[in-house]
């Protein structure tokens, strides 16, 4: 049944939008409608990325029911890699992060796109409430006294009294805030893709670093790893069309024969690099979560658990309250001021880390060096650092650190 108001509406049909649906359902009492196209079977298998889950994520997913859904085919890193194959006159040394550093038994699950997908559809499909409106885009969204009016491409117009926005990159409803956004390019584009190889991974996630970018090797079950390749628009055009034997024998030159031959690759598929960054997250009875919100590159596999803790924290501020329409001020502030340090800094130090492959400047690459030999010597440093890249414990949201 169609639902013409609801409390909230969420735009965008994507990993986030349908997290934040549920994360939104579990924690308050507000009917919701999510807006966006709902993905067959065919679709979602085309999707052939996988998302390395931090630990906090793991946990959002567990406590709102869809990690079991998902695990069957989840891979866990319990160590991490970085290689400098710069090949620049200061070389980086090696650095090795385990998780028993930090008393964990792992720093993440690598999950498939389409596996994860599949049960945030499924979990939606049976939440009372939640209201799926099927619609091949929203095309306008309007900023009224008390709410916000939403129409479909197919003339439909539903109000609601609180606005998510999780329309990715180019989110229609950023565009209807005043929040001021800053976009930029690198001059990269990643081949994603799965392989098999000969060579077991020892669930060891590697990432090398190299002047175009890094080439990271993420490991999936048994002797399967998926693959995030930086490289230059023009070289990443080219080497995502090579055949099968031409793509594995390069795959096999590049990550040094870390993990053997190259037994099989899967369909690789490309994708632009950019960054955009915003002055605060919420304004007009539109709250941004995802890539409507932040776009970072995917060194340090950070973005889409930065997406799981907008919707985390969204949560656990609308939880406190019972009326959205008079306390829609206070609620923007709260979800500003929730999300203000982690993605800035994020943005921040994702930007450097992958500048600094990128430019040839000797400064840079000097600070990275003596960052990296920093922290290969001191463990305490790197149980720092590890802590930061899982998401800083303090500020986590409840439904990502505790059983609930
Ligand atoms: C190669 C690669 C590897 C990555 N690996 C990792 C990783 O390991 N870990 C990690 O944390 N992050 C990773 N990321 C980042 C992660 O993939 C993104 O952060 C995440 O997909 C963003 O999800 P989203 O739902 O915000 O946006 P999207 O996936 O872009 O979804 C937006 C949705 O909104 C819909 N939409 C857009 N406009 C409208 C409209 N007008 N009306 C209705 N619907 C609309 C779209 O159809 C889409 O379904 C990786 C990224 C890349 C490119």
């Amino acid at each position: 049944m169609r639902h013409l108001t609801s409390d909230i509406a969420i735009i965008g049909t994507g990993p986030v939008g349908l997290i934040t649906a549920i994360t939104l359902a579990k924690e308050t009492n507000f009917q919701i409608n999510i807006f966006g196209p709902k993905p067959d079977e065919a679709l979602l298998a085309r999707d052939t990325r996988t998302t390395a889950f931090m630990a906090p994520s793991v946990k959002l997913l567990e406590n709102c029911n869809i990690w079991a859904d998902c695990k069957e085919n989840a891979s866990p890193l319990k160590h991490l890699r970085m290689i400098d194959d710069c090949g620049s006159l200061i070389r980086a040394p090696d650095c090795h992060f385990s998780c028993n550093e930090l008393n964990m038994t792992a720093f993440a699950q690598n999950i498939p796109n389409s596996d994860l997908n599949k049960a945030l559809i499924s979990n939606i499909e049976k939440a009372p409430k939640i209201n799926w409106i099927e619609t091949k885009a929203v095309i306008k969204i309007e900023n009224g006294a008390d709410k916000v009016e939403i129409t479909t491409s197919e003339n439909d117009t539903y109000k609601a009294q609180l606005c998510v926005g999780a329309d990715g990159k180019n989110s229609i409803c950023r565009s209807v805030t005043q929040i001021k956004t800053t976009e930029w390019q690198y001059n990269q584009t990643a081949i994603a893709c799965s392989f098999t190889h000969s060579t077991p991974h020892n669930a060891t996630s590697t990432e090398i670093h190299r002047k175009t970018g890094p080439m990271t090797l993420i490991p999936l079950e048994e002797n399967r790893s998926s693959l995030v390749w930086s490289l230059t628009p023009q070289d990443a055009k080219q080497i995502v069309s090579l055949n099968d034997e031409a793509f594995s024998s390069l795959l096999y030159e590049n990550s040094h024969a870390i993990l053997g031959t190259i037994t099989s690759v899967e369909p690789r598929v490309a994708f632009p690099i950019s960054g955009l960054k915003l002055e605060k997250f919420a304004e007009n009875k539109i709250a941004l979560v995802g890539e409507a919100a932040h776009v970072i590159p995917p060194i340090g596999a950070q973005g889409m658990n930065l997406g799981l803790r907008d919707a985390a924290h969204l949560a656990e501020i609308l939880k406190e309250h019972t009326s959205l329409e008079a306390q829609i001020n206070v609620i923007e502030e709260k979800y500003n001021h929730s999300r203000k340090s982690d993605i800035s800094s994020r943005t921040f130090v994702i930007d450097i880390l992958n500048k600094s492959l990128l430019i040839n400047n000797i400064s840079l690459k000097s600070m990275r060096s003596a960052g990296l030999t920093a922290l290969r010597n001191f463990k305490s440093l790197r149980q720092l650092i590890m802590q930061q890249g899982l998401g800083d414990e303090q500020s986590l949201p409840k439904l990502m650190k505790a059983d609930i």
